[in-house]
This record gives C-alpha cells, structure tokens and sequence, in this order.
C-alpha cells in the first residue's frame, strides 16, 4: 500500500494485476501472455495463485501464450492457432499426448530435449510468412503433411477423432493418426 508502482518487483505486480482482476467477481477472466515478463520461479507463483483462485472461485480462464509449458500446466482444454486461425481443439492432455493437426505435431515437435540426439520427427517449412493465406488452409505454405491443391483452394473441414480432439485438416483424421506411428 505504501509503495509506487515503479517500486514493485515484477511478481508484485502481476499479483496486484491479477488482484485487480478479481475484484468484480468476473466469471470468465482474459489472461493474455499473464507470465510471459517474469523469471521461471515467479512464474510458477503466479500460476498456483491463478490455480487456487480458480478452484476457489470456479473463474474460467481464456490463457493465451506461446509458452508450452505454461499452457500445458493451467489448461483443461487447449486450442491451437496458425495464423490467427484455429487448428485443433481438445482436452488438455490429448492434445499434448496425441497431437493429431500436422501444425500441433511440429510445433510439440519443436520443443527442445535435453539430448541433442532426440531429433524431431516432423518439421516444418522454415519460411517467414507475413500474411494469412486467402484461400484453403492456414498452414498451407510450410505443411509437411500437405496433401496438393484442395489445401490451397479449399477451407479443411472440422474433423473430430476418437480421444475428442477436433481439428482441421484435408487428411482424414484417422490416416493422420497412422503417418504419426
Ligand atoms: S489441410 Fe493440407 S496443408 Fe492444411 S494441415 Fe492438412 S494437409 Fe497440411
């Protein structure tokens, strides 16, 4: 109380942020990029404190961040997005366990292991897109799974699979599953 904001360390004030945005009782809470500023350790503060107001209170989060980690540790359900555009949506742990959107497999992919002979299996074109693409599918310029044209003309329908994964994509949801074995 006694302190100007400048004086705050960073933890201190996300806590006053997230203070602030409980004080009317929301039901659904926006957390946009919420721990991207802060070191390993306040970050994990911050999260038991967002988890405990949320078991308390029965707040929803929509979280938002490019952080694996963080999202895999606070979500029930994750929604993935290349271009601003949806890709696959599930529970939480299947969409880390049995990532079925080719975009969901090179990004999950992507995360570095402590063993540099752990190679990814699937990775995608390395080009700098600036642009939605107008047509087709979002992720059609860097796809290592793309299938030919329909990707590029045409919107992917929804497909649902078995473990409650929805996603998008030309390539039937079950092939996908057996390109990944
Ligand atoms: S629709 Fe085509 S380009 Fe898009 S993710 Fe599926 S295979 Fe890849």
């Amino acid at each position: 109380m006694s302190r100007y904001p400048r004086q705050l360390s960073g933890g201190e004030k996300q806590r006053v942020a997230v203070a602030r945005a409980f004080a009317a009782k929301p039901d659904i809470i926006l957390c946009d990029e919420v721990t991207s500023a802060l070191d390993v350790s306040v970050q994990a503060a911050v999260l038991n404190l967002l988890q405990q107001l949320k078991e308390d209170l029965g707040t929803t989060y929509v979280f938002v961040s490019h952080d694996l980690a963080v999202v895999r540790a606070i979500s029930d359900r994750v929604a993935v997005l290349y271009q601003g555009r949806l890709c696959e949506i599930g529970p939480s742990q299947n969409v880390y366990k049995f990532p079925s959107h080719p975009y969901t497999e090179v990004l999950l992919g992507a995360v570095l292991e402590p063993d540099p002979d752990i190679k990814p299996k699937l990775v995608a074109e390395d080009i700098v897109e600036e642009k939605p693409p107008e047509k087709g599918c979002s992720f059609q310029g860097r796809c290592p799974r793309k299938i030919g044209d329909i990707c590029n003309s045409e919107v992917p329908p929804w497909q649902i699979g078995e473990n409650g994964n929805a996603i998008r994509c030309h390539i039937n949801i079950e092939e996908l599953a057996s390109l990944q074995q």
